[in-house]
């Protein structure tokens, strides 16, 4: 590839880590003489961060390296490269099953690609860096833009559990710690560029924990940081969840009282069988205890149903819990193995039929149990932060409230994104409220933010 033709396309697949690592991997290829385009036919180098949760993902990209590799027909020094957890999973399989790719880099290595690049050039042959380091943390510029609700970051990597369903262990590596120095210049960048809003991404975030500072003490410090009003924080872990962490929450106006805390299961017996690490109990006592600490408390979950061996009675114990909870959101799946996780192993003896009747069950009983407890919010009055305007283009604009609830109110004059204000609850339609306007509490200001 010569030196003027360095035009990079990056796509991400998966989750919000993924949508951080690819800030982190353009950055790293800024900085090494690349600059970025807008869509595939301009660029001669094209990255694919992939996910590897599900298998329709893994298809997804397949699919989408098969559609790229015109570009390479059309001029064949265009380069492809699939990073992220499937170039982990998969490894030397990827170049197997889609010769057009190049370039395969594993979750731990992205600081690499220039010079892996380089290796293609002058060997004429593909090239893989798959080394897992257990160390390796990775640190984005903040978005250019300071109104982007929320700016993403990434504080913990990798995760030490082992649940026998899921691939994360495998792919991303064991839990690493980023530095809270480093944390901090990211929240104070974010802030001094006129941002206010932060979410500290991890797959286990509570589990933060570093030598200088617990996952407590982080959240309030960069609550503490000047300019930010609001923090967010994913995904928690009910055994990683110490009354310390929901102390700071409730110590801190500007950090959200929504924990998106995945159950996965309601019996003990599944727990035990996925190997989550915790009973029903510990996860209900983390539960009693938010409600106690932060009156505004609202949770969300991830539930997999039809795991190995689920029974009847396990199921209705994981619907026992959607209704103990009252789940403002629920992300629910029916269980399919995994290639490469201990689940893997286990009989798949719950019949698709008698998945796809307990999902539908689970998704009826969440949308009753919202519906009910939704329409009890209406005539409440709520403090929002306007964070765009309805996609539906309704002539309404799109706020939210600190735990997470997604709020429509019309648009008035003299409002715009990035400003606060109370709203009264008129009606719900599905998960989203509509309200009007009280007053503003407020202004956002680009200049003085
Ligand atoms: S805690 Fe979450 S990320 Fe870690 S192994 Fe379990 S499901 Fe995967």
């Amino acid at each position: 590839m010569s030196a003027q033709k360095k035009r990079v396309y990056v796509e991400t697949y998966g989750c919000q880590m993924n949508v951080y690592d690819s800030r982190a991997i353009r950055d790293g290829l800024a900085r090494a003489g690349y600059s970025e385009v807008e869509t595939p036919a301009e660029a001669d180098l094209l990255l694919l961060n992939t996910c590897a949760v599900r298998d329709n993902a893994e298809q997804r990209v397949l699919g989408r390296i098969g559609e790229l590799q015109q570009y390479q027909y059309a001029r064949p020094e265009v380069r492809i490269g699939v990073l992220g957890c499937m170039a982990q999973r998969l490894g030397e399989k990827l170049v197997e099953k889609r010769k057009a790719v190049d370039l395969v880099v594993g979750t731990d290595n992205y600081g690499r690609i220039p010079e892996l690049l380089e290796k293609v050039e002058s060997e004429g042959r593909a090239q893989f860096d798959l080394a897992v380091d257990g160390t390796t943390t990775y640190q984005a510029p903040p978005e250019v833009d300071p109104l982007n609700n929320s700016h993403f970051i990434s504080i913990t990597r990798g995760c030490d559990y082992r649940c026998t369903f899921c691939i994360v262990p495998y792919t991303r590596g064991p839990l690493r710690h980023k530095a809270p120095t480093q944390i901090l210049e990211e929240v104070r960048a974010v802030a001094e560029g006129g941002g206010v809003e932060v979410t500290l991404l991890g797959q286990n975030v509570t589990a933060y924990r570093h030598a200088e500072a617990s996952f407590a003490q982080l959240i309030s410090a960069v609550a503490e940081v000047d300019g930010i009003r609001r923090v967010r924080f994913l995904t928690s872990h009910p055994t990683d969840f110490p009354a310390a962490t929901l102390h700071a929450i409730a110590a801190h106006p500007e950090i959200s009282p929504w924990l998106h805390m995945p159950i996965q299961s309601g019996s003990d017996r599944v727990l035990r069988r996925m190997k989550r690490g915790h009973r029903l109990s510990d996860y209900m006592a983390v539960v009693d205890l938010a409600r106690e600490l932060l009156p505004d408390v609202a949770f969300s979950t991830d539930i997999i149903v039809g795991f190995p061996g689920e029974t009847e009675e396990d199921f209705e114990a994981t619907l026992r819990v959607m209704r103990d909870v009252g789940y403002d959101s629920a992300f629910t799946f029916k269980y399919s193995p995994r290639p490469d996780t201990p689940a893997d192993r286990l009989a798949d003896d719950v019949s698709e039929e008698v998945k796809r009747v307990r999902l539908a069950r689970l998704l009826d009983l969440q949308e009753c149990l919202w519906a009910e407890r939704g329409r009890a919010m209406v005539g409440q009055e709520w403090k929002i932060a306007i964070e765009g305007t309805d996609q539906k283009g309704r002539g309404f604009w799109r706020g939210r409230t600190l735990n997470n609830r997604k709020v429509l109110i019309p648009e008035r004059p003299g409002l715009g994104i990035g400003d606060e204000l109370r709203v009264k609850v008129l009606r719900l339609e599905g998960t989203t409220f509509f309200a009007e306007p009280l007053s503003l509490t407020w202004k956002y200001d680009r200049v003085a933010a």
